[in-house]
């Protein structure tokens, strides 16, 4: 596809020969709107789903809790019983404890000593906790304030047998996991995972355990790149370096594409290198080349090819993470069927220092966040801030991030920042 007028099925991706930066936004939105979400789905026990995503709704097959059951440890009595003033005295008739039910109803004047999850006796309706009473041989002493109904769980209160307890798209972290487990179900249907290549282009790169010549540097991106993949639980295709060699270029594509339902390069898309690719790109796909108007991490060629879906990163170590954490991870977990991925958190603090930007465009500081004695969120950046230092991707903690609108900042302005860890 050449710059001009675009033909009809072609992807709204064109070379950007004007040098206008596309907004970050617009950039995202763009992926949306042409990535696929991937087909196939596989059978996996339970305990192998963790962070898979849900190929079918999942519809509880029984209730939970399966009875109505007590919150606490105390004594099970009708509500009925319950002294609206000065205080009650009852028998203790016997003893329910989780897993072993009291067997009979209960009489007129009597309660059940019961343990927390234990079956509620017939008869009862109400729990006093054993704190709140006094025992004096069999029997037990209830004061006024307590109200009927407290202190019980009911049956099918968490999940009822027959509702769509999961949805397909759920992604399944650790409280899904359980939830499935609470209902018996020790299998389940998840999308097949998604398959994604990459490979790592530059006649200066070298890979581990290769000897280094001088001007020649250790190829760190793939391995930043397949940690930042296998996070997502996504199958990695590790297809090594790649020469600056347009025949070369060509045939990791064409593996790529041919193994893969997304492939990533990283290097050779900057200015300078990107004709080079750019052509070979543009022979095998729809494909756009984008300067995006952020900071770091401006280059970013997206496209098809195949029916591979194509991301050609920067080379410099710290902007392929940004544009990873920013553009790609967002596109895979679409591809992936996450139905309602959470939002990225968006922390507020306070910044330690001046930040000098531009209108105009987004720019992510990497940065560490720290709470103060007074429970008040503080942010500084770095330091330095050159994209080829990864070391300052791995101090920080979080990302501050300054929207297209935003100029330069005084110290102590409050700042929007994405934090690197969540809790779950
Ligand atoms: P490029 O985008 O190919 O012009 O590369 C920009 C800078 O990133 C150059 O200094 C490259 O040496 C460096 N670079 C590119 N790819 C890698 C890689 N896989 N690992 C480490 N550094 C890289
Ligand atoms: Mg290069």
């Amino acid at each position: 596809m050449s710059s001009g007028t675009p033909r009809p099925g072609d992807l709204d991706l064109c070379y950007q020969d004007d040098p206008e930066l596309l907004p970050a936004a617009e950039a995202m939105r763009r992926i949306h709107a042409h990535v696929p979400l991937i087909e196939g789905s596989e059978t996996v026990a339970l305990g192998d789903a963790l962070a898979r995503v849900l190929a079918q709704d999942v519809a509880a097959p029984l209730d939970v809790p399966g009875h109505t059951n007590s919150a606490v440890d105390g004594y099970a009595l009708a509500g009925a019983v319950l002294p609206r003033e000065g205080e009650a005295s009852l028998r203790i008739a016997g003893t329910a404890l989780a897993g072993k039910a009291h067997a009979g109803a209960i009489g007129a004047g009597e309660c059940v000593r019961i343990m927390t999850g234990a079956v509620m006796p017939a008869g009862t309706d109400t729990v006093v906790m054993q704190e709140h009473v006094s025992v004096i041989g069999e029997q037990v002493r209830i004061a006024a304030g307590h109200r009927a109904g407290q202190n019980v769980r009911h049956a099918g209160e968490d999940l009822r047998a027959g509702q769509i307890m999961l949805a397909a798209g759920a992604w399944l972290l650790p409280a899904a996991l359980g939830m499935l487990a609470s209902v018996g179900i020790a299998q389940v249907r998840v999308r097949r995972r998604l398959k994604v290549a990459f490979f790592s282009t530059g006649d200066e790169l070298r890979s581990l355990g290769e000897p280094l010549e001088p001007g020649q540097v250790y190829d760190s991106n793939r391995y930043t790149l397949r940690g930042m993949l296998m996070r997502l639980g996504v199958d990695v295709i590790d297809l090594g370096v790649v020469r600056d060699d347009p025949e070369r270029l060509r045939e990791a594509l064409d593996a790529a594409c041919a193994a893969a339902d997304v492939v990533l390069s990283s290097g050779g898309v900057s200015t300078g290198d990107a004709d080079y690719v750019k052509r070979i790109l543009e022979q095998r796909g729809q494909m756009g080349f984008w300067r995006i108007a952020v900071r770091p991490g401006r280059p970013l060629a997206f496209g098809r090819l195949g029916d591979a879906v194509f991301f050609g990163l920067p080379g410099n170590p710290v902007a392929v993470m940004m544009t990873f954490y920013q553009f790609v991870q967002p596109a895979l977990l679409a591809m992936m069927g996450q139905r309602a991925p959470p939002p990225v958190p968006l922390l507020h603090a306070e910044c330690a220092q001046a930040l000098r930007k531009k209108a105009g465009r987004v720019e992510y500081y990497r940065a560490i966040l720290t709470r103060d004695a007074d429970g008040v969120l503080r942010v500084r950046p770095t330091g330095r801030t050159g994209s080829g230092l990864l070391h300052t991707m791995n101090d920080a903690n979080c990302l501050i991030v300054l929207p297209d609108e935003s100029g330069s900042l005084e110290a102590g302005s409050i700042v929007p920042v994405q934090p690197f860890f969540g809790l779950v």
